[in-house]
Protein backbone atom coordinates (compact mmCIF):
# COMPACT_ATOMS: atom_id res chain seq x y z
CA UNK A 1 0.00 0.00 0.00
CA UNK A 2 1.21 3.41 -0.95
CA UNK A 3 1.18 5.49 2.30
CA UNK A 4 2.52 8.43 1.50
CA UNK A 5 2.87 11.08 -2.12
CA UNK A 6 4.68 14.30 -2.74
CA UNK A 7 4.14 17.52 -4.34
CA UNK A 8 7.08 20.15 -5.17
CA UNK A 9 6.33 23.63 -3.98
CA UNK A 10 10.04 24.36 -4.93
CA UNK A 11 13.10 23.01 -5.40
CA UNK A 12 14.19 22.92 -1.78
CA UNK A 13 10.63 22.24 -0.40
CA UNK A 14 8.55 19.14 -0.94
CA UNK A 15 5.20 18.67 0.29
CA UNK A 16 4.69 15.40 1.55
CA UNK A 17 1.44 13.87 1.71
CA UNK A 18 -0.49 10.98 3.91
CA UNK A 19 -2.44 9.71 1.08
CA UNK A 20 -4.96 8.17 3.44
CA UNK A 21 -5.49 10.52 6.15
CA UNK A 22 -4.62 13.82 4.31
CA UNK A 23 -2.13 15.36 6.62
CA UNK A 24 0.94 16.99 4.94
CA UNK A 25 4.15 17.29 5.98
CA UNK A 26 7.25 19.11 4.48
CA UNK A 27 10.92 17.97 3.64
CA UNK A 28 12.90 21.45 3.62
CA UNK A 29 16.58 21.02 2.02
CA UNK A 30 19.56 23.22 1.20
CA UNK A 31 22.96 22.41 0.39
CA UNK A 32 24.24 20.98 3.57
CA UNK A 33 20.62 19.82 5.79
CA UNK A 34 17.34 18.97 5.87
CA UNK A 35 14.57 19.67 7.85
CA UNK A 36 11.33 17.44 8.09
CA UNK A 37 8.67 19.52 9.45
CA UNK A 38 5.63 17.08 11.38
CA UNK A 39 5.44 13.04 10.83
CA UNK A 40 1.91 12.55 10.01
CA UNK A 41 -0.43 10.82 11.81
CA UNK A 42 1.41 7.69 11.86
CA UNK A 43 0.26 5.03 9.30
CA UNK A 44 3.52 3.80 7.16
CA UNK A 45 6.84 4.55 7.74
CA UNK A 46 7.73 8.40 6.94
CA UNK A 47 11.44 7.15 7.92
CA UNK A 48 11.92 5.20 5.11
CA UNK A 49 9.68 7.26 2.47
CA UNK A 50 12.21 10.12 3.48
CA UNK A 51 15.18 8.35 3.03
CA UNK A 52 14.28 7.88 -0.98
CA UNK A 53 13.43 11.74 -0.82
CA UNK A 54 16.70 12.86 0.25
CA UNK A 55 20.71 12.15 0.97
CA UNK A 56 20.68 14.83 3.31
CA UNK A 57 20.93 14.54 7.00
CA UNK A 58 17.98 15.70 8.62
CA UNK A 59 16.26 16.75 11.64
CA UNK A 60 12.70 16.63 12.74
CA UNK A 61 10.52 19.31 13.87
CA UNK A 62 6.92 18.77 15.48
CA UNK A 63 4.91 22.30 15.05
CA UNK A 64 2.84 20.95 17.83
CA UNK A 65 1.79 17.97 19.81
CA UNK A 66 -1.68 16.95 18.09
CA UNK A 67 -1.66 13.31 17.05
CA UNK A 68 -1.76 14.50 13.14
CA UNK A 69 1.47 15.83 13.64
CA UNK A 70 3.72 13.49 15.72
CA UNK A 71 2.67 10.16 15.12
CA UNK A 72 5.72 9.56 12.49
CA UNK A 73 7.74 10.82 15.51
CA UNK A 74 8.09 7.82 17.18
CA UNK A 75 10.31 6.10 14.54
CA UNK A 76 12.89 8.78 15.37
CA UNK A 77 15.59 9.42 18.50
CA UNK A 78 14.69 12.64 18.66
CA UNK A 79 12.38 15.30 17.35
CA UNK A 80 12.32 19.26 18.46
CA UNK A 81 9.10 20.70 19.85
CA UNK A 82 8.60 23.93 21.78
CA UNK A 83 8.90 23.04 25.19
CA UNK A 84 4.98 24.66 25.93
CA UNK A 85 3.63 21.78 24.04
CA UNK A 86 5.23 19.04 25.53
CA UNK A 87 2.53 18.32 27.53
CA UNK A 88 0.29 18.69 24.55
CA UNK A 89 2.28 16.14 22.91
CA UNK A 90 2.36 13.50 26.06
CA UNK A 91 -1.60 13.73 26.24
CA UNK A 92 -1.96 13.54 22.55
CA UNK A 93 1.10 11.10 21.77
CA UNK A 94 -0.33 8.36 24.33
CA UNK A 95 -0.83 5.33 23.29
CA UNK A 96 -4.50 5.11 24.47
CA UNK A 97 -5.15 8.66 23.08
CA UNK A 98 -3.42 7.66 19.96
CA UNK A 99 -5.26 4.55 19.89
CA UNK A 100 -8.71 6.42 19.28
CA UNK A 101 -7.71 7.72 16.21
CA UNK A 102 -6.52 4.51 15.28
CA UNK A 103 -9.56 2.49 15.19
CA UNK A 104 -11.74 5.37 13.63
CA UNK A 105 -8.86 6.26 11.12
CA UNK A 106 -8.52 2.97 10.35
CA UNK A 107 -12.23 1.64 9.71
CA UNK A 108 -12.77 4.58 7.68
CA UNK A 109 -9.70 4.37 5.33
CA UNK A 110 -9.44 0.64 5.39
CA UNK A 111 -5.73 0.74 7.16
CA UNK A 112 -4.97 -2.12 9.17
CA UNK A 113 -3.34 -1.47 12.80
CA UNK A 114 0.04 -3.28 11.68
CA UNK A 115 1.01 -0.24 9.97
CA UNK A 116 0.61 2.11 12.53
CA UNK A 117 3.89 3.19 14.12
CA UNK A 118 3.42 3.06 17.97
CA UNK A 119 4.21 5.33 20.61
CA UNK A 120 7.14 4.86 22.48
CA UNK A 121 10.34 7.04 24.33
CA UNK A 122 11.68 9.07 22.46
CA UNK A 123 13.79 12.57 22.88
CA UNK A 124 12.29 15.97 22.75
CA UNK A 125 14.96 18.71 22.11
CA UNK A 126 13.99 22.35 23.07
CA UNK A 127 13.08 25.10 20.21
CA UNK A 128 11.91 28.48 21.14
CA UNK A 129 10.91 31.54 19.21
CA UNK A 130 13.75 32.85 17.14
CA UNK A 131 15.87 29.93 16.59
CA UNK A 132 17.60 29.67 13.58
CA UNK A 133 17.85 26.62 11.62
CA UNK A 134 20.82 27.45 8.46
CA UNK A 135 20.09 24.52 6.23
CA UNK A 136 22.98 25.91 3.19
CA UNK A 137 21.14 28.82 1.22
CA UNK A 138 18.10 28.31 3.28
CA UNK A 139 17.30 29.43 6.43
CA UNK A 140 14.55 28.57 8.74
CA UNK A 141 13.17 30.85 11.33
CA UNK A 142 11.15 29.54 14.66
CA UNK A 143 8.42 31.89 15.12
CA UNK A 144 5.89 30.98 18.31
CA UNK A 145 2.12 31.42 17.24
CA UNK A 146 -0.28 30.53 20.36
CA UNK A 147 -3.74 29.93 19.95
CA UNK A 148 -4.41 26.31 18.52
CA UNK A 149 -2.33 25.37 21.47
CA UNK A 150 0.09 27.15 23.97
CA UNK A 151 2.93 25.99 22.07
CA UNK A 152 2.17 25.93 18.36
CA UNK A 153 5.12 26.95 15.70
CA UNK A 154 5.35 29.27 12.57
CA UNK A 155 8.26 28.98 10.43
CA UNK A 156 9.53 31.54 7.97
CA UNK A 157 11.38 30.18 5.29
CA UNK A 158 13.45 33.43 4.84
CA UNK A 159 14.87 33.12 1.23
CA UNK A 160 11.74 31.86 -0.17
CA UNK A 161 9.64 34.31 1.46
CA UNK A 162 7.34 31.75 2.46
CA UNK A 163 5.79 31.01 6.07
CA UNK A 164 4.60 27.61 6.97
CA UNK A 165 1.23 28.63 9.35
CA UNK A 166 0.21 24.84 9.67
CA UNK A 167 -2.69 24.71 12.00
CA UNK A 168 -1.68 27.99 13.45
CA UNK A 169 -4.18 30.02 10.78
CA UNK A 170 -6.17 27.78 8.45
CA UNK A 171 -9.22 27.72 6.58
CA UNK A 172 -11.06 26.28 9.87
CA UNK A 173 -8.53 27.27 12.42
CA UNK A 174 -9.74 25.05 15.37
CA UNK A 175 -9.62 27.52 18.67
CA UNK A 176 -12.43 25.03 20.27
CA UNK A 177 -10.01 22.62 21.75
CA UNK A 178 -9.42 22.37 25.23
CA UNK A 179 -5.97 23.56 25.32
CA UNK A 180 -6.83 26.30 23.00
CA UNK A 181 -5.90 29.70 23.96
CA UNK A 182 -8.85 32.57 24.00
CA UNK A 183 -10.18 34.30 20.85
CA UNK A 184 -8.60 37.49 22.63
CA UNK A 185 -4.86 36.05 22.86
CA UNK A 186 -5.22 34.26 19.67
CA UNK A 187 -5.53 37.43 17.66
CA UNK A 188 -2.54 38.80 18.70
CA UNK A 189 -0.66 35.98 17.66
CA UNK A 190 -2.49 36.76 14.01
CA UNK A 191 -1.45 40.55 14.86
CA UNK A 192 1.87 39.65 14.72
CA UNK A 193 1.67 37.53 11.67
CA UNK A 194 -0.05 40.12 9.96
CA UNK A 195 2.75 42.88 11.10
CA UNK A 196 5.46 40.57 9.53
CA UNK A 197 4.02 40.42 6.12
CA UNK A 198 6.16 41.90 4.54
CA UNK A 199 8.38 39.15 5.00
CA UNK A 200 6.52 36.48 3.26
CA UNK A 201 4.06 36.25 0.07
CA UNK A 202 3.00 32.63 0.43
CA UNK A 203 1.63 30.51 3.62
CA UNK A 204 1.94 26.83 3.83
CA UNK A 205 -0.70 24.70 5.39
CA UNK A 206 -0.71 21.22 7.24
CA UNK A 207 -4.51 20.52 5.79
CA UNK A 208 -6.83 21.18 2.97
CA UNK A 209 -4.56 22.55 0.56
CA UNK A 210 -0.54 22.63 0.82
CA UNK A 211 -0.17 26.41 -0.62
CA UNK A 212 -2.61 29.55 0.09
CA UNK A 213 -2.96 33.16 -0.59
CA UNK A 214 -1.45 35.06 2.43
CA UNK A 215 -4.69 36.58 2.82
CA UNK A 216 -5.64 33.77 4.73
CA UNK A 217 -4.11 35.78 7.98
CA UNK A 218 -6.25 38.62 7.15
CA UNK A 219 -9.42 36.71 7.29
CA UNK A 220 -8.11 34.81 10.22
CA UNK A 221 -7.52 38.44 12.01
CA UNK A 222 -10.92 39.49 10.89
CA UNK A 223 -12.82 36.09 11.97
CA UNK A 224 -11.43 37.24 15.73
CA UNK A 225 -12.73 40.83 15.48
CA UNK A 226 -15.85 39.72 14.59
CA UNK A 227 -16.36 36.71 17.04
CA UNK A 228 -15.40 39.63 20.16
CA UNK A 229 -18.00 42.02 18.52
CA UNK A 230 -20.45 39.47 18.27
CA UNK A 231 -20.85 39.37 14.40
CA UNK A 232 -19.59 35.88 13.57
CA UNK A 233 -22.05 34.01 11.50
CA UNK A 234 -21.76 30.93 14.25
CA UNK A 235 -22.65 27.57 12.63
CA UNK A 236 -22.74 25.16 15.43
CA UNK A 237 -20.15 22.34 14.91
CA UNK A 238 -19.90 19.39 16.92
CA UNK A 239 -17.07 17.22 18.07
CA UNK A 240 -16.93 15.09 20.14
CA UNK A 241 -18.95 16.36 23.06
CA UNK A 242 -17.65 19.75 22.49
CA UNK A 243 -20.00 22.53 22.09
CA UNK A 244 -18.28 24.85 19.02
CA UNK A 245 -18.87 27.48 16.43
CA UNK A 246 -17.60 28.18 12.92
CA UNK A 247 -17.17 31.52 12.38
CA UNK A 248 -18.14 32.17 9.08
CA UNK A 249 -20.89 30.65 6.79
CA UNK A 250 -19.44 27.53 4.52
CA UNK A 251 -20.65 25.83 1.97
CA UNK A 252 -20.86 21.85 1.55
CA UNK A 253 -17.26 21.64 0.46
CA UNK A 254 -16.47 23.45 3.61
CA UNK A 255 -15.24 26.67 2.00
CA UNK A 256 -16.39 30.26 3.17
CA UNK A 257 -19.61 31.67 1.39
CA UNK A 258 -18.20 34.99 1.03
CA UNK A 259 -15.02 33.66 -1.32
CA UNK A 260 -12.70 34.43 1.54
CA UNK A 261 -10.48 31.58 3.04
CA UNK A 262 -9.29 32.03 6.83
CA UNK A 263 -12.24 30.83 9.32
CA UNK A 264 -11.80 29.93 12.98
CA UNK A 265 -13.86 27.51 15.36
CA UNK A 266 -14.71 28.57 18.56
CA UNK A 267 -16.11 27.75 22.02
CA UNK A 268 -18.11 30.59 23.50
CA UNK A 269 -16.72 30.05 26.69
CA UNK A 270 -13.15 30.97 25.40
CA UNK A 271 -13.44 33.91 23.79
CA UNK A 272 -12.04 36.84 26.30
CA UNK A 273 -8.70 36.72 28.29
CA UNK A 274 -9.86 35.36 32.19
CA UNK A 275 -7.21 37.54 33.56
ZN1 LIG B 1 -3.38 20.65 15.49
Amino acid sequence: MRFFETQKIEDCITCIKSVKTGEFMYLFEGTEKAILLDTGLGFGNIKEYVQGLTRLPYDVILSHGHHDHIGGSFLYESAYINPKDIPVFKEYGDMKMRSRSLKYMADEHNLSKNDFVPTREIELLPINHGDLFELGGLTIEVIEAPGHTPGTLCFLLREKRILFSGDACNNCSYLFMRESLPIQEYQKTVRMLLDRGEEYDRVLLSHWRSEVPKSIIQDVYDCCTDIMEGNADDEPYGFMDIEAYVAKKRDHKGERVDGKIGNVIYRKDNIFSRR
